[in-house]
């Protein structure tokens, strides 16, 4: 076997054990590694309905082949567990340099299960694994415990996970942190590590994966680096924090929790004036030719000092555009507090930004709010109500079970203001600018993900895409294509900004992915592959109950603008997009994939899985 170990390493918290076990070719050429392969264990290794925050879940950190060597983007991991939010299939990626050491440790991947009776952190240092007691980490916030974690350990080239505050806590949008400035931040598996006692774990190794062609492999990863680190030069002076000014002139930025049409203050949330105010310079996962993640340092006003990770363009999105807040040295604070409790930035500004829209609509007051006039814009609102949030205090208690809870709890009217799906807060990308977005979001395994698809006009030539689709006749197809390699790129462990920016092609994935295992696979394997990745995470949700139900439009989403760049434009006919978007897939009527699905997809051993 070459590019992979075929290695997993099981460790059981119950019994404080741990085991290494091996995974033959055939798993790894089925499904390639990543989330596809933790969507494997998962379907296989856990009952339905299975309580996210119980002992019976699991959680699965895998890698693929990128990290078989320096390729551009090769920092990227996934994490798959069953989320604590929405309660589907949920697998999260993040950067750092933990991808590239799991693999240089030997492994493809880790699994997590049972729960430690007191919290505990793990230490891998090639074959040798070490689980420890945390009870001086638990209670420190997520910088700290990857400070105090890094500063214990005798070798600095460590790389770390971990969780803060909120992940032991049970909040639903817990994130995993990673070096102190990557996050694992959707759909709250850094809650799911929490209900583990498993506050973090550090890797280091120094082996070298077999390849099947090393010197092919390694001349063009390098020679791919170089290459790449040009082409991104200008984008890494702003990574994505340019995007707030660009979206609105296009209708891409949410406003007002997605009812503003016009704002005329992006700027004061973008670069030039984000790199002015916020003192920024690029970070960088392993071996990243770009750098998109910034580092900010802030001194004044004092409140708000801060120095670490900056808020990137979906927070910017959300606290920013969607609460209609130009205060950028409060966008960061809150960022910051985000970063330090662990929990999702995005969901954070869509549920104060919601929360905003209620008190608007007098379907909240100060009674609600413990006294805060939840007034559009006002950056001091959004600290407080990001720590609130943050905590699961006062209001912010009312999201325990996420937005649709929130709702619920408030009114039936507030019930028709929120924009989610399956209890996933959309990111900051309005349906209503790339019409392709809807149909994703709704279809998407975790809920409304912009990652799960790229709706924003990227495309890939080797697949026949012409173009971005611009008519709902075009959306299905896109969908599907734009899916399926974001389903591999994530079972690859590929960073998708590498395809985005600096335009990693098809082609050349597939020449490294070819020379490092001597698999002899065609374009159009790379995108099955893909699909079975998709297949089976639709089938631990469709498992659990997910149908055509569950894959919708939000009510303001079929509500077109009256003026500015997105009027009269909405994501519609959505049924008859849906249609032809299941028929593509060989799903049936009610979204359930078909025997015959199964069978192109060489998934024959899951057929049972169909309800
Ligand atoms: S582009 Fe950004 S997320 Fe991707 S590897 Fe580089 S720094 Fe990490």
């Amino acid at each position: 076997m070459y590019g992979y170990w075929g290695k997993v390493l099981r460790i059981n918290l119950s019994k404080q054990s741990y085991q290494v076990e091996d995974v033959p070719e055939e798993v790894w050429k089925k499904f390639v590694g990543g989330s596809a392969f933790g969507a494997k264990m998962l379907l296989e290794e856990t009952p339905p309905k299975v309580d996210p925050l119980s002992e019976e879940n699991k959680i699965v950190f895998a890698i693929g082949i990128w990290q078989s060597a320096k390729n551009p983007g090769s920092g990227k991991w996934s994490v798959v567990t069953k989320s604590p939010l929405t309660k589907t299939f949920l697998d999260s990626s993040a950067g750092g340099n933990f991808g590239y050491d799991l693999k240089k440790a030997g492994y493809d991947a880790i699994i997590i299960e049972g729960k430690s009776p007191s919290p505990v952190k793990i230490t891998i240092n090639n074959k040798q694994v070490k689980i420890e007691d945390a009870s001086s980490l638990w209670g420190k916030d997520a910088m700290e415990t990857h400070n105090n974690f890094k500063a214990s350990l005798d070798d600095k080239r460590y790389s770390i996970v971990y969780i803060g505050p909120a992940g032991e806590m049970g909040h639903p949008i817990a994130c995993i942190g990673c070096d102190g400035h990557s996050v694992a931040g959707r759909g709250g598996a850094g809650a799911v590590m929490g209900s583990k006692n498993l506050k973090a774990i550090a890797i280091l190794g120094s082996k070298e994966v077999p390849l099947y062609e090393p010197e092919k492999v390694k001349s063009r990863a390098l020679e791919l680096m170089r290459e790449f680190t040009k082409r991104s030069a200008e984008k890494r002076k702003t990574g994505t924090t340019s995007a707030p000014a660009t979206f609105e002139k296009v209708g891409n930025l949410p406003l007002k929790y997605w009812v503003g049409e016009t704002w005329g203050l992006s700027e004061k949330i973008s670069t030039p004036y984000y790199n002015e105010i916020l003192h920024t310079k690029p970070t960088f996962c392993a071996n990243c030719p770009y750098g998109c993640h910034r580092h900010i340092k802030l001194e004044e006003p004092v409140e708000y000092a801060v120095e670490g990770p900056g808020p990137e363009y979906e927070t910017l999105g959300l606290m920013g555009g969607a609460f209609l807040c130009a205060d950028l040295p409060a966008i960061a604070k809150a960022n910051d507090i985000c970063n330090r409790m662990g929990i999702d930035t995005i969901s954070t500004g869509a549920w104060f930004s919601f929360l905003a829209e209620c008190y608007e609509k007098k379907l909240i007051n100060e009674k609600n709010t413990e006294g805060i006039a939840v007034n559009w814009g006002d950056g001091r609102v959004l600290v407080q109500l990001t720590e609130k949030i943050a905590k699961l205090e006062g209001i912010g208690a009312y999201f325990k079970e996420g937005i649709v809870g929130a709702a619920k709890r408030i009114s039936p009217m507030a019930e028709d203001l929120i924009v989610h799906v399956k209890n996933l807060d959309y990111p900051a990308h309005d349906p209503r600018c790339h019409i392709a977005a809807g149909l994703n979001y709704a279809t998407g395994t975790r809920g409304a993900c912009h990652e799960r698809a790229d709706a924003q006009g990227f495309f890939y030539p080797e697949l026949g895409m012409k173009g971005p689709a611009t008519t709902m006749e075009e959306v299905p197809e896109y969908v599907v294509h734009q899916q399926n390699i974001s389903s591999l790129a994530n079972s690859l462990s590929v960073c998708k900004f590498i395809l985005r920016v600096p335009k990693l092609s098809l082609t050349e994935i597939l020449e490294i992915l070819n020379a490092a295992t001597g698999w002899n696979w065609t374009i159009q394997d790379l995108e099955k592959a893909g699909a079975r990745g998709f297949l089976v995470e639709r089938l631990i949700n469709v498992r659990d109950g997910i149908s055509r139900k569950d894959d919708i439009l939000p009510k303001k989403m079929t509500v077109p603008a009256q003026s500015g760049p997105r009027k009269g434009r909405v994501p519609m006919p959505h049924d008859k997009a849906l249609d032809e978007y299941y028929n593509l897939r060989k799903w049936n009527e009610n979204g359930i994939p078909t025997q015959e699905a199964l069978k192109e997809a060489n998934l024959e051993e899951y057929l049972d899985f169909l309800p």
